[in-house]
């Protein structure tokens, strides 16, 4: 929904650059849909003057005009670190249709692009369309991804790639950095704004909160507490958990050198250029915790026009100490799901954690793992339950799955309804690494159809699919291989 502040402090306007020669690379039809987009039967727009507008060739496509483009401040910590201004160095927000912000990423420099080229290559808009496609199936928040859009453009990264443009939809593109932005420059009529605009178009409950700012920082923060519980359910890592890159919508934002874990590793590092692990899986949530707290730091000067400071300062304290409730309440409802279990036991949690540590002593496959519970049969010894083949130490294991399947008949499980249900909630697909790599290997030499083909897959995660059983399977040894740094 329209970002309505303005000002060369807040934003700037910004004509996207064009790129020659454009070709569609990937087009989701289900994005589409958000802003009543009509299709043809290729699963196209019907219009073709979108090709230019997504591409940032024009800003008109049929009867829609962008004619206010923009490039919005914000700055923010990375890896840890205050990094000053920052900013949309290669996102221009073309404007708002449907309730949706319509934003191309890699559509040329921007007042903001300090060193860095505006630009995006073709592999990482072609992961940031997959991925983000894949999350919202998963039913895990996230910004959409409406296109990828190509050209032979020359592009410089470790090696010469071509360029592509990514169009991005969500509600608002907000982050932490932007708060964080104005806060630092001690902004606080902008501030306000901010957290007004905010809470109007996202968060209207809390305006009738005894301390609506307050209320804010705690909805944002119960949001993305949320969302970093659905991570580790999926064994999704993001990569780059900078507080620049963390939607004020709680939704999964700035798709980058993410994985999704093939094997289980309880300190999986994805980022192959985050050496220290800063943003390893398990991580992940006390990481999302700091970043919540940049964002209630960043908000003090705005409880502090209501209170005394340190008043406020412990308000904002105590605000922080319940994302460790939510984070830690919807991490087990999921995780007791994932097992099938429809009731809460005492020792439910001590029996997934014994899991988790078997899966990480044995490297096991954490998605075709969770789905294989589904095969289990509570009458059958555990011999013949075939997930043990898979660890190494099967004495432990036969004595986990003794336990499980106990605990399930002490709820009186039924194998059949129990399928089913795990079915639901552990995916059968993801997209997995080397998935996203031969699609983007095929897309280099300009065939397409693999993205257009993993795009549809992935859009049923929980379905069997047995046609295409062969996109579930873990990654032979070779292909665990591939790195995926920052560049992109
Ligand atoms: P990211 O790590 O992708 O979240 O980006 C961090 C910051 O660098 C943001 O301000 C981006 O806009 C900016 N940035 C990343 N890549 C480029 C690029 N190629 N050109 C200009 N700015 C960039
Ligand atoms: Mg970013």
């Amino acid at each position: 929904m329209a970002f309505t502040l303005s000002g060369a402090d807040v934003c700037q306007p910004t004509l996207p650059t064009p790129i020659p020669d454009p070709y569609w690379v990937a087009f989701s039809s289900s994005a589409a849909k958000l802003i009543g987009l009509e299709v043809d039967d290729s699963g196209l727009p019907q219009d073709p003057t979108w090709l230019g507008l997504l591409a940032g060739n024009q800003l008109v496509a049929n009867n829609q005009h962008f004619l206010n483009p923009i490039a919005t401040a914000y700055s923010g910590h990375q890896f840890g670190v205050w990094a000053g201004q920052l900013g949309d160095g290669r996102a221009i927000l073309l404007g708002d249709i449907a309730g949706q912000e319509l934003q191309l990423k890699g559509a040329g420099k921007t007042h903001y692009s300090r060193m860095g080229d505006g630009r995006a290559v073709l592999r990482s808009s072609i992961r940031e369309y997959l991925c983000s496609e894949a999350m919202h199936s998963l039913g895990i928040p996230t910004t959409r991804a409406l296109s990828v859009v190509g050209s032979d453009l020359p592009i410089r990264r470790e090696t010469s790639e071509t360029a592509a443009v990514c169009a991005r939809l969500a509600p608002s593109f907000i982050r932490i950095g932007h708060f964080e932005h104005f806060s630092t420059q001690q902004n606080i009529a902008r501030l306000k704004e901010l957290a007004d605009l905010v809470m109007k178009n996202h968060y209207p409950e809390c305006m009738n909160a005894e301390s609506p700012y307050l209320d804010l920082v705690k909805k944002i923060s119960a949001r993305n507490a949320s969302l970093v519980a659905q991570w580790q359910a999926v064994g999704f890592c993001h990569g780059v958990l900078n507080s620049d890159n963390i939607s004020a919508l709680g939704l999964t934002m700035d798709y980058g050198p993410f994985g999704f874990m093939d094997y289980f590793q309880i300190d999986h590092i994805c980022n192959h250029s985050d050496q220290a692990g800063r943003y390893s899986y398990h991580r992940q949530p006390q990481i999302m915790h700091w970043n919540i707290a940049c964002l209630a730091s960043a908000m003090l000067p705005l409880l502090e026009l209501q209170e005394e400071s340190e008043t406020a300062m412990n308000l904002l304290r105590s605000a922080l100490d319940e994302f460790s409730d939510v984070y830690t309440q919807q991490w087990q409802a999921l995780f007791r799901q994932k097992l099938g279990f429809k009731t809460t036991q005492e020792d439910d949690m001590k029996l997934l954690e014994r899991l988790l540590q078997l899966l990480h002593d044995s490297r096991v496959d954490f998605t075709s793992f969770f789905r294989g519970l589904g095969n289990i049969l509570t009458h059958e010894s555990v011999e013949k339950i075939l997930l043990r083949n898979h660890f190494v130490n099967r004495e432990l294991i036969d004595k986990w799955f003794t336990d499980y399947v106990l605990r399930l008949k002490s709820e009186n499980s039924i194998d059949e309804e129990r399928k089913l249900f795990i079915n639901k909630v552990n995916p059968k697909f993801i997209l997995r690494n080397h998935l996203a790599q031969r699609a983007i290997e095929l897309a280099q030499r300009k065939d397409f159809s693999e993205v257009q083909k993993l795009n549809a897959i992935l859009s049923k995660p929980f379905d069997e699919q047995l046609e295409y059983a062969e996109y579930a399977d873990p990654p032979t040894p070779d292909l665990r291989a591939i790195e995926v740094s920052c560049s992109s």
